[in-house]
């Protein structure tokens, strides 16, 4: 007897975006284009880079186009840019990137600190981004956040969450993802949540986001992976949070999952210590020791 494993699955790198907007001092655009450029020499196949969210929102990632600009785009690499409006749409366009992520809070509270909005809103204004967004040539993913809780309202009931992920289906998103904002999901309601998920998304790839505030985020990714998910999101050094959720910190460690996998014999195409390197860049970029924790014990040596 043995676990039902892929033999491959996908990294998407998220710690220009979800782990930078959560550093307090405005990190330099050149040391962001450093760190991204050295990630693109890694392996990986997929990394959000930044965000076209308003700077007044988040100054941290008012820099979104000269990265674009000046960063290497690697061939193999799906780059791709948060967008959580039409503006935003609008200057991605204009950045050539051929990628975006959208996404929608499932929590009331959560929307409306996030973008000021209702749920029905916010998923509203999201639907006609990913219209104008694949009518201008875009591949859009489209997520859910706070899909396992809220720090505002705890509970946050499975149907709602599936709600919006069907909205976004018949919307034509081209991937599907679930969030877990706050790190408040557990192993059963993760496999419980993508197994039904999975369900309705007919084909469609899902992916899940985990932060790993509470210490489950691994174990999270295995259940994520037992119900069918291949698509996981890290941050490199387990740098992350949200700055509209209190005390959402640290996604799952790029390493640490890449780490795991590798451990079970799935490929990711990622080279380990090259990672490693990276993560090491950064702490000494932000000046301060990350969470990641195979960054502190190095990977399994055979
Ligand atoms: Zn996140």
């Amino acid at each position: 007897m043995s676990l039902q494993l892929p033999q491959s699955v996908t990294v998407v790198e998220q710690g220009p975006r979800d782990g930078f907007q959560n550093e307090k001092e405005v990190i330099p655009t050149e040391e962001k284009v450093r760190i991204i450029d050295a990630l693109s020499d890694t392996g990986l196949k997929a990394m959000q880079v930044t965000s076209f969210v308003h700077p007044k929102w988040v100054p941290q990632l008012g820099d979104a186009e000269e990265v674009l600009k000046r960063m290497k785009r690697a061939e193999g690499i799906k780059y791709s840019a948060l967008v959580l409006n039409e503006k935003g749409l609008q200057r991605a366009i204009e950045s050539e990137i051929g990628t975006i992520d959208v996404g929608v809070s499932a929590s009331e509270t959560h929307s409306r600190k996030n973008v000021n909005m209702t749920v029905q809103e916010g998923l509203d204004r999201i639907l006609g981004v990913i219209e104008a967004g694949k009518e201008a040539g875009l591949s859009v993913r489209a997520g859910v956040m706070c899909s396992f809780g809220c720090v505002f309202e705890g509970n946050v009931p499975m149907e709602n969450v599936l709600r919006i992920a069907s909205s976004f289906l018949s919307a034509g998103a081209e991937g599907i993802g679930l969030a877990d904002t706050t790190g408040m999901g557990n192993p059963a309601d993760v496999y419980e949540l993508f197994s039904r998920l999975i369900d309705i998304a007919d084909g469609v790839p899902v992916s899940a986001h985990f932060h790993n505030t509470r210490g489950s985020g691994l174990a999270n990714v295995l259940a994520a992976m037992q119900a069918g998910c291949n698509v996981f999101d890290g941050a490199i050094g387990g740098l992350g949070g949200c700055p509209f959720a209190p005390g959402a910190t640290g996604n799952v460690a790029t390493a640490d999952l890449v780490n795991m996998f590798h451990e079970m014999g799935i490929e990711t195409g990622i080279d380990l210590e090259k990672l490693v390197e990276c993560a090491r860049m950064v702490e000494s970029i932000l000046g301060k020791e990350l969470p990641g924790q195979v960054l502190r014990a190095g990977p399994v040596k055979h």
